[in-house]
């Protein structure tokens, strides 16, 4: 029987190959005169090319952006939009690009527009987080969202193979999540199961090839889908391990995901069966987990929380942690086997 709620952000996108060419269009829509140009170091390329389109409206580039978001990164960073003149922000980049330009929009109020290289979604999230004196604090607020989203496939051509496959998997994991949460939608479902669809139909294309257009084209429309639902509803258990993982023991984030999906949904298979089945049908196949873990095989993914460096004498303080607080999951988190599933996840095992 459904019952349920559905409501939108406002989000305004702009998809295409070579969309970037808007972005001054984009501005005054917004009402933004000058804007810095947030980047990372690696992608100071980029930083220079959006300034060049932008340029007498490019108040400066600053790329000091890093994951997890640092305190004094953000603080040095406002303080030099400020006395930039700034009155809007265009991020350019990955999670982390888009990470620092929320932390700067909480607390400046500046207008973020955002330009994604990586597939994780954070552009059409209002979720933050701020690294303070090692502790990663994590909110919702809609000062954060982007107000203009711009995709231009053509900025994802130089993200590396393997960044561009985990970076799939960390998508596709929120619309798999999404699939099962309680605050879901008829609309959200199909958003979620679309994505997964295209990002798993792409991602092989780009492993053999990855300057081929239209799978990139193809791939960062599955992530805008996924990366809409991620900001519209509640994720579950696999959300948590993966935060946990990558904040407590510092593994790389999307990476994370791609080990930790496949053990997530072999714990809450047989709490969310409809999930299991749209998964399983976006991705062609019968079993999620097993054609999740094939396609992980194809993509040349991690398969084990091991080889990207987790501490076996970790594994106890990871399942104390996730089990410390409760959070919405199809079936009740039980330590016992948490900490069973972590130990598979570690060595790689079979899942479930
Ligand atoms: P990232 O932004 O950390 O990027 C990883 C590296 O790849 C960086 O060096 C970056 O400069 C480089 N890179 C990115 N795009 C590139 C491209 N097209 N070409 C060449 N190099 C490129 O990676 P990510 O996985 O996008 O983001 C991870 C971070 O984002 C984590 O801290 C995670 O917590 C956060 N995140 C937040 C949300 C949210 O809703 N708030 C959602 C997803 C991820």
């Amino acid at each position: 029987m459904r019952s349920f709620m559905h409501e939108t952000r406002p989000a305004r996108v702009v998809f295409g190959k070579g969309s970037r060419q808007f972005l001054s269009r984009e501005l005054d829509l917004l009402g933004i005169r000058r804007a810095v140009v947030i980047t990372t170091p690696e992608q100071i390329g980029l930083g220079q090319q959006i300034a060049d389109i932008l340029q007498g409206r490019c108040a400066g580039v600053l790329n000091k952006a890093v994951m997890h978001v640092p305190i004094d990164v953000a603080r040095a960073t406002i303080e030099r939009a400020r006395q930039l003149g700034a009155d809007g922000c265009v991020a350019a980049g990955g999670g982390s690009t888009i990470g620092l330009a929320k932390a700067i929009a909480l607390e400046s109020n500046l207008l973020i527009l955002a330009l994604p290289t990586t597939y994780a979604g954070s552009e059409m999230t209002p979720l933050y987080g701020i690294t303070d004196d090692g502790e990663k604090r994590t909110g919702r607020d809609s000062r954060v969202m982007p107000r203009s989203v711009i995709y231009d496939p053509e900025l994802t051509l130089s993200l590396p193979v393997q960044l561009s496959m985990t970076s799939g998997m960390n998508a596709i994991a929120h619309a798999a999540e999404a699939l099962y949460a309680a605050d879901g939608s008829p609309i959200y479902d199909l958003m979620a199961e679309e994505g997964i669809r295209a990002l798993a139909a792409a991602l092989p294309r780009l492993h053999e090839v990855p300057g081929d257009h239209d799978a990139r084209s193809d791939a960062l429309y599955g992530a805008w889908l996924c990366g809409t639902v991620l900001g519209n509803v509640q994720m579950g258990l696999h959300h948590k391990l993966c935060h946990t993982l990558g904040g407590s023991f510092n593994l790389p984030h999307a990476e994370v995901h791609a080990v930790v999906l496949p053990y997530a949904l072999a714990y809450n298979a047989s709490s969310a069966p409809h999930a299991m089945t749209r998964i399983a049908r976006a991705l062609h196949g019968d079993d999620a987990v097993r054609v999740l873990r094939a396609l992980g095989r194809t993509l040349g993914t991690p398969r084990s929380l091991r080889e990207l460096g987790m501490p076996h004498d970790g594994l106890d303080r990871a399942a104390d942690l996730i089990v410390e607080k409760a959070y919405p999951n199809p079936r009740p988190i039980a330590r016992i086997a948490i900490r069973e599933l972590l130990e598979q996840a570690y060595t790689g095992a079979e899942p479930g």
